[in-house]
C-alpha cells in the first residue's frame, strides 16, 4: 500500500483529509534566537517534569504508527540541543517511519553518525541570510561559521539537504537570488518560507514577501522559458520551481497568501505532550496527562483530528489571520515546533 492511501483510511478528519505526517517538538530549548520564531525577552519555558520524557516521547509516536503515521518529523525549538536526542533519534529509527529532523544546524557535526544508523536520509535546515551581519542579526547569536561549516558535513555526507528562508521584507528579500543561485552547482532545495503571525513574534503584512512578490523577482532575473514550475508531490506544502540546467531547485511555502490546507496531512505533537491539528489552532488536546495517568490516548488522537477546521485552524481569511487578538492566542513558533 502506498503512503496515499494509507493517509486516506488512516484517521481522517471531517473534511475527508487522512494524516500520516507527525510533527513531533522534543524541545522547547534553543541555541539561537531567530526574531520571527520568539519574542525578545525569550519564553517562558515549560517545567521539565511537564515535558515529554524519551520513553513517554516513543510510546506516543508508536501509537501513531499504529494508527498509520508512516513520516515522522523531528522540531523544536531546536531538536539537537536536548541532551537525550541521539537516543530518542536512535529510538524512532526503529519505528519503520520515514524519520527526519527540521534543524538549525548548529549542532549537527555531533549527530552524523547517529542521522545515519537512524536512517535520516534528508534534513530541512533553516538559514534565513547569505550575510554573516545579517544572519547574526536575525539569530541574535554569531554562528555563522559553525553554520556553513556543518552544512558543507551535512552535504559531504550525502544527506539531501532544505534550506529553509523566512523571508522578510527590507531584510533578507534582496537576497533570494543569490539563494537560488545557490542550487546552481548543489542538488539543494531552497524552500522560501511566507513570514507568518505567532504570539510574540512582531508580525505584520508590511512585513510580508508573498509568493506572488518572490516569483516577481525570479522572473525579472531570469528569462521565463528558464523558469521551470515543477510537479508538486501529493501533500507538498511548498510550490517547486527549478531553474533550467541549476542542480536544485527551490520552492516557496505560502500559508499566508496560498495556503494549501486542502491536503494537509500533518498533526503537531509538543514537547509537553499536548496534540494541534493544526499549526495554526488555539486549542489542543493533552496526551501526555492522559498517558501519564494510565488512560488510553486514541480515542483522544481520534477526536482531535475530527474536530480539525478546513483551514489554519478557523482562520479561513485574511481578516482573521492577520487578527493580532486570534494569532497571539496560538503559542509562539519555539513553542509549537514549526
Ligand atoms: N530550530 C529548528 C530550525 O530553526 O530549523 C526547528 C524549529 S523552527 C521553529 C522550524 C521552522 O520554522 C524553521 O525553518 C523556521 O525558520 C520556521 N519559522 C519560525 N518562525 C516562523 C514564522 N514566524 N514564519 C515562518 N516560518 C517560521
Ligand atoms: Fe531556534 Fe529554530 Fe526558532 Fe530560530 S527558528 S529561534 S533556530 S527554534
Amino acid at each position: 500500500m502506498d503512503s496515499t492511501m494509507e493517509n486516506n483510511i488512516q484517521m481522517q478528519d471531517s473534511h475527508g483529509r487522512g494524516h500520516g505526517y507527525l510533527r513531533i517538538s522534543i524541545t522547547e530549548n534553543c541555541n539561537l534566537r531567530c526574531t520571527y520564531c520568539m519574542p525578545a525577552e525569550g519564553i517562558a519555558l515549560t517545567p521539565k517534569a511537564h515535558l515529554m520524557t524519551a520513553d513517554e516521547i516513543i510510546t506516543i509516536a508508536q501509537t501513531f504508527v499504529n494508527l498509520g503515521v508512516n513520516k515522522i518529523r523531528l522540531t523544536g525549538g531546536e531538536p539537537l540541543v536536548r541532551k537525550d536526542a541521539a537516543a530518542i533519534i536512535q529510538r524512532l529509527g526503529k519505528l519503520g517511519v520515514e524519520l527526519t529532523l527540521t534543524t538549525n544546524g548548529i549542532l549537527v557535526h555531533d549527530f552524523i553518525d547517529t542521522f545515519k544508523e537512524a536512517g535520516v536520509t534528508t534534513l530541512n535546515v533553516s538559514i534565513d541570510s547569505l550575510q554573516e551581519e545579517k544572519f547574526n542579526q536575525i539569530t541574535r547569536r554569531n554562528y555563522f561559521d559553525k553554520f556553513w561549516k556543518n552544512l558543507e558535513l551535512l552535504d559531504a555526507n550525502g544527506f539531501q539537504l532544505k534550506l529553509n528562508v523566512v523571508v522578510i521584507k527590507g531584510f533578507n528579500d534582496n537576497e533570494i537570488v543569490d539563494f537560488i543561485e545557490l542550487t546552481k552547482e548543489r542538488n539543494i532545495q531552497i524552500r522560501f518560507i511566507e513570514f507568518m503571525p505567532f504570539d510574540g513574534n512582531q508580525w505584520n503584512k508590511d512585513k510580508l514577501v508573498s509568493y506572488a512578490e518572490i516569483l516577481t523577482q525570479v522572473n525579472y532575473n531570469y528569462s521565463a522559458e528558464k523558469v521551470e514550475r515543477m510537479t508538486d508531490k501529493p501533500n507538498d506544502t511548498a510550490k517547486n520551481h527549478k531553474i533550467a540546467s541549476y542542480k536544485g531547485s527551490f520552492s516557496v511555502i505560502s500559508s499566508v497568501t496560498n495556503p494549501f490546507c486542502s491536503t494537509c496531512n500533518r498533526i503537531r505533537l509538543t514537547a509537553d505532550g499536548k496534540l494541534k491539528n493544526c499549526l495554526f489552532s488555539n486549542t489542543e488536546t493533552s496526551l501526555l496527562d492522559t498517558l501519564r495517568a494510565g488512560g488510553d490516548i486514541e480515542p483522544l488522537i481520534y477526536q482531535n483530528i475530527k474536530s480539525k477546521f478546513a483551514m489554519r485552524g478557523g482562520m479561513d481569511d485574511d481578516t482573521k489571520f492577520q487578527n493580532p487578538k486570534l494569532f497571539s492566542q496560538n503559542r509562539s513558533m519555539i513553542k509549537i515546533g514549526g
